[in-house]
């Protein structure tokens, strides 16, 4: 390992590894830069994750950014030769309360304002898209064709491969264990595996980034949330778009495989870290599926995994210089969507840090909103 870098990055999970790849793509491999890892690629929430990539958003900044996120999901698997299983499928959305239903309604309209050809539908429009769905008391939905699912793995060995092949530095089962602060500035990063002199670095630890900011006497306001999810037995094709009932936050969609992959949201969670399977998913799951989805009451369930969420306080992410220390770099708080963020935010955290560049929308998840007062408001989270 290194003793010296130019950037670190904490965490090789997407969202590390990206920018890592970006940065090297940038400067054309004459930065030197190390990720390191407590735990193994696809340890953490990106190996966990359902794969989910849209631009279907509530505000025009996360549309924004996902409409430049998809590009790149869409080109991945022939700029990264590997195979992503990327299918655009689209996503369709329902809304059964009338609250949620004047959300949605907005929603579009930011969407169809920027450019995307998102549907909003009526029940018998729903019923149109997916026949199976009970849609008795679906009030309205939204469509668009565009939106996709991929294989999440593949998409992480890809940045890694394509950033170590640019001279990046992955090191896995490598865990920080302090930050060093000289005169408000970066000065060291260190490992259980030695020290790294640097006056970079990126804080990508995921759900733990609260923890290992800390290390350099740097509060986040986030915290980790256990999110389940199982995949069934393969079925032949029959589901088109990932379905997404904004009331309940149940989430399905059918994978290349064939297997229904699937979650739903679930306030009742152990606090902390904890990536334990439990029977009141699976209960709280299969009962919310079947009634939406009938036709899926007799399928086998044949694996159930937990992952963490990283929450936000206003859903929204914490990306860019943290400002003190300086030299320390944020992307985290990405809740259930961090893994189709990526790409681009991958791309203007490495602008960010090689040539000074903000951008508007980097700026408006700063971390000095929430001392500031300029939390924002709604989104179109599910799980
Ligand atoms: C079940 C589930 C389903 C999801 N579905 C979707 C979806 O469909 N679409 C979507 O976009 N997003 C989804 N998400 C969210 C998405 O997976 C995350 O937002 C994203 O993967 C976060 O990436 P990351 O690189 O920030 O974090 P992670 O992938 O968690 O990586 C962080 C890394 O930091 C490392 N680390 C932690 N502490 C230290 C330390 N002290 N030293 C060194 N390394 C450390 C960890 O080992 C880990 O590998 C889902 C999440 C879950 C759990």
């Amino acid at each position: 390992m290194r003793s010296a870098a130019d950037v670190v990055v904490i965490g090789a999970g997407i969202m590390g590894l990206a920018v890592a790849y970006e940065l090297a793509r940038l400067t054309a491999g004459k930065m030197s830069v190390v990720v390191v890892d407590a735990s193994y690629l696809c340890g953490g929430a990106s190996g966990r994750n359902g794969g989910g990539v849209r631009a279907q958003w509530s505000d025009a900044i996360s549309v924004e950014l996902m409409k430049e996120s998809l590009a790149e999901f869409r080109s991945f698997a022939r700029r990264h030769r590997i195979n992503t299983w990327f299918r655009a499928g689209g996503y369709l959305f329902l809304a059964r309360t009338e609250a949620r239903a004047e959300e949605l309604a907005r929603s579009v309209e930011v969407q169809r304002g920027a450019g995307l050809d998102t549907r909003f539908l009526d029940r018998a429009e729903v019923k149109g898209i997916v026949p199976e769905l009970f849609t008795d008391d679906v009030l309205v939905g939204s469509y668009n064709p565009h939106d996709a699912v991929v294989f999440p793995w593949p998409i992480v060995w890809g940045y890694a491969e394509g950033a170590r092949a640019l001279g990046v530095e992955i090191h896995t089962f490598t865990r920080v264990t302090g930050i060093e602060v000289k005169d408000g500035r970066i000065g060291a990063i260190d490992t259980d595996r030695g020290r790294i002199q640097t006056s970079t670095v990126v804080l990508a630890a995921g759900a733990h980034s609260p923890e290992v900011a800390r290390l350099a006497g740097v509060e986040l306001p986030t915290r980790p949330h256990r999110h389940e999810i199982c995949a069934t037995e393969p079925l032949k094709p029959w589901l088109t778009p990932l379905v997404a009932d904004l009331t309940d936050g149940l989430y399905f969609s059918q994978s290349t495989r064939g297997e229904i992959v699937g979650g739903i949201g679930n306030d009742r969670v152990p606090e902390g870290p904890v990536q334990t399977s439990s029977g009141r998913f699976l209960a709280l799951y299969a009962r919310a599926l079947v009634a939406r989805c009938p036709r899926l009451g007799a399928v086998r369930v044949l694996r159930q995994w937990a992952g963490l969420y990283d929450i936000s306080p206003d859903q929204r992410p914490i990306v860019g210089s943290a400002g003190e220390p300086e030299g320390l770099f944020l992307t985290s708080g990405f809740m259930g969507h961090g893994f189709m963020m990526a790409p681009v935010i991958g791309k203007r955290l490495a602008r960010w840090i090689v040539r000074g560049e903000s951008s508007s929308e980097l700026e408006a998840w700063r971390l000095s909103r929430f001392r500031e007062g300029h939390l924002h408001e709604g989104g179109m989270i599910i799980g």
